[in-house]
């Protein structure tokens, strides 16, 4: 390819992340020629090469040693672990280079035309892309699909070029285990990423600005996480505000305001996890005549179309929750609805989930909705200090919640705390989009023992009788 020539797309999407591949993916299947942008040399975004995939494999780490450690309680002692933070490293990199890999043969595979660098709009019709050896290249095109994401949130009043003061991708790259690390923002990457630290031997300290850790959840859901993690942490700070970051020769000395914080505090580090900022206003939108709101979202309609007719936008960039599995599902309409295929976001629900120790995961109405919107609903707690599995895991604490509309009995929600509850929420949301009843879920003869069974046995307790519980009538 000429690098000063101008080539054509029939769709150019715009960010190599789960939207982007995917939109591309879809595209490309569906006959279309495609032109796919990203301005790091590989593909899979945030989630696969700083987000969720390298968390996970920390995350596994981390449940490996809380399990060993654990079962000297019930009668098999392992020796203290040795960390070898390197070789956890290159092990959490081999995860995501394979799926890199993976990726890249699925681009050649589909015939679609991969250029690196940065992509902003130049006209309605051309993106000009930046490419890493200083080279131009300009790309026209009949759609676009902007899938250009997301980036940490800083606080501008704190030192941000300190080295000790990490975003996501800092925490990620396991440089070293601070003794004293802080945590700001008790939200999911900063409670998964206080799992991993804390597994590896760090002190951590969450500091948080609301009145619970996970804001957005039931209460009832975190108390088992928050449970835990009391034991675990030095301290959790709720309804604190961090007022100062001060460098300084023995640490970042952080000033606090809040109920029971101290006044200040030294840190080896902090890591800010205070939420994602979409990248909207990076793109250079403007010139294509893309409408782009005050934070930074591009507005869409409910086939991901923007103000402008031929171009679209997918993912973190148009709304929360900011969710790879939300992204991968706009980026097939997206594609489908320029192919011609009738397609729109009719999801019922995006499931949470919370990869700590215990998992939290729900979908559909939480509880907290239900009541801010006057819904009239009926709810079902099983707790998993019932669950045969669960007790077998040496794990106690879990619960299944179910919210069901109270005249039709339709499932409108479920909440899951335990380990694995990551995973067991899948079939909430299958049971939702079926419509499914108490009833329905009750009768549906889950394997035993699972804590899949969970689901049933609230579905019971829902229905009035359970075999493993006593309901007082
Ligand atoms: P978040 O919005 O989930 O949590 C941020 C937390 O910080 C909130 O609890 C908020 O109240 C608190 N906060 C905000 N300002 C603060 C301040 N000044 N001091 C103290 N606390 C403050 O954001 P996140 O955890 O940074 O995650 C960012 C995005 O990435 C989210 O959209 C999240 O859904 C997504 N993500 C998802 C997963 C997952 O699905 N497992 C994992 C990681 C990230």
């Amino acid at each position: 390819m000429d690098a000063n020539s101008v080539i054509h797309a029939e769709v150019l999407v715009l960010g190599g992340g789960p939207g982007g591949y995917t939109a591309a993916f879809r595209a490309a299947d569906l006959g279309k020629k495609v032109v796919l942008v990203e301005r790091y040399p590989v593909l899979g975004g945030v989630c696969l090469n700083v987000g969720c995939i390298p968390s996970k494999a920390l995350l596994h780490v981390a449940q490996v040693i809380h399990e060993a450690e654990a079962f000297a309680e019930h009668g098999v002692s392992f020796s203290r672990p040795v960390i070898d933070l390197d070789k956890i490293r290159s092990w959490k990199q081999s995860v995501t280079q394979t799926l890199n890999q993976g990726l890249a043969k699925l681009v050649k595979q589909r015939h679609i035309t991969l250029i690196q660098g940065v992509g902003k709009f130049a006209t309605a019709n051309e993106v000009v892309v930046e490419k890493a050896d200083g080279g131009q290249q300009t790309i026209s095109f009949d759609h676009a699909i902007i899938a250009a994401g997301s980036h940490p949130s800083k606080i501008p009043l704190f030192p941000n070029e300190d080295e000790r003061l990490w975003d996501s991708t800092d925490a990620l790259a396991l440089k070293s285990i601070p003794k004293k690390l802080l945590i700001v923002g008790g939200g999911i990457i900063g409670l998964e990423m206080a799992t991993v630290y804390h597994a590896l031997g760090a002190g951590v300290s969450v500091v948080e600005l609301m009145d619970q850790i996970i804001p957005g959840c039931d209460k009832d859901l975190v108390t088992p996480l928050q449970r835990r993690i009391k034991k675990q942490y030095e301290n959790i700070w709720l309804q604190t505000r961090v007022q100062a970051i001060e460098p300084t020769d023995e640490g970042l000395k952080v000033s606090f305001e809040g109920k029971n914080a101290p006044n200040s505090e030294v840190f080896d580090a902090v890591l800010v996890a205070v939420g994602r900022r979409p990248n909207g206003k990076q793109i250079a939108a403007e010139k294509a005549g893309v409408a782009v709101d005050e934070q930074g979202f591009i507005p869409v309609d409910s086939q991901q179309r923007t103000n402008v007719h031929h171009i679209f936008a997918i993912g973190d960039i148009v709304g929360n929750p900011m969710l790879a599995h939300k992204a991968s599902y706009e980026a097939k309409i997206a594609a489908e609805v320029i192919s011609g295929v009738k397609a729109g976001f009719d999801a019922l629900t995006i499931p949470s989930v919370a990869y700590t120790d215990p998992e939290i995961a729900w979908m559909g109405l939480t509880e907290n909705q239900a009541q801010q919107q006057g819904v009239e609903y009926e709810k079902a707690v099983f707790p998993w200090a019932a669950s045969g599995r669960s007790l077998a895991l040496g794990r106690n604490e879990g619960l299944t919640k179910i919210i069901c509309d109270k005249e039709s009995g339709r499932l409108l929600g479920a909440g899951i705390v335990g380990p694995g509850a990551g995973e067991l929420i899948a079939e909430a949301v299958l049971a939702l989009e079926m419509g499914a009843d108490a009833e329905d879920i009750s009768l549906t003869i889950h394997a035993h023992p699972t804590l899949s069974e969970t689901f049933a046995f609230a579905a019971e307790m829902m229905e009035g009788t359970i075999t493993d519980l006593y309901i007082k009538k």
